[in-house]
């Protein structure tokens, strides 16, 4: 999953990308609000993470952009605790959340999984298609009930294609889930993830479309 974290404090940013990276979302970082519509409208994301304070295009000016483009992507606004105005006009802005600083990575992580499953339609956790669950919490997949860890990649490119059954992900589509701006793309990783992926979970768990790129076929 790729995130916009849009924070000019450079200690809270730092830290929240550095607590993304480990769970292994890909990340881009802008400092200001200007930079953040810019990143939108040239990356799909699948979160943003937006201060409010924020130089050039305060965020709550951002918000409204974003939703006046008519774009759907979640919005989870990051403000100071004193700010009771604030988280009212940013939720009736078209914010999904919000967090309070200061606030806990961990907890800001767990908000984030909340407001992508419930914009993706579903009010439980586990991502699941026919044999094959995922779970965002513990990076635990299994198939038939046998559970496997995953690693941070793997667990990204698996969570890519678990999001969007029946959808064909090219390379670049899967490479741009799994690394942000300025990550070293390594020749081959995508192979290579899925060749991990198929020894941990079944070869018939994830299918090559050739000359296009990977599914998991829809099932009940
Ligand atoms: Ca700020």
């Amino acid at each position: 999953m790729r995130v916009l974290l849009v924070e000019d404090d450079q200690m809270i940013g730092d830290a929240v990308a550095q607590g993304l990276k480990d769970e292994s979302y890909a990340v881009d970082w802008v400092r200001d609000g200007q930079a953040a519509l810019n990143a939108v409208e040239i990356q799909n994301y699948d979160i943003v993470l937006l201060d409010l304070g924020l130089p050039r295009v305060d965020g709550m000016a951002v918000l409204r952009a974003v939703r006046a483009g008519d774009n759907p992507v979640p919005v989870l606004v990051i403000t100071a605790r004193d700010g009771v105005d604030d988280r009212i006009q940013g939720l009736d802005s078209g914010a999904d959340d919000y967090v309070l600083k200061p606030f806990e990575t961990r907890e800001l992580l767990a908000r984030m999984r909340a407001v992508i499953r419930r914009k993706g339609g579903t009010s439980s956790p586990v991502l699941s298609n026919g044999a094959v669950t995922l779970d965002p919490a513990t990076r635990e997949a299994s198939v038939n009930g046998a559970a496997t860890r995953l690693s941070g990649r793997e667990f990204a490119l698996l969570r890519a294609l678990l999001v969007r059954p029946g959808a064909i992900l090219s390379r670049s589509e899967l490479e741009d889930r799994i690394y942000g701006w300025g990550d070293e793309v390594e020749s081959n990783a995508v192979e290579f993830l899925i060749h991990s992926l198929r020894k941990k979970l079944g070869s018939r768990t994830i299918k090559n479309v050739r000359g296009v790129g990977w599914m998991v076929s829809r099932e009940e």
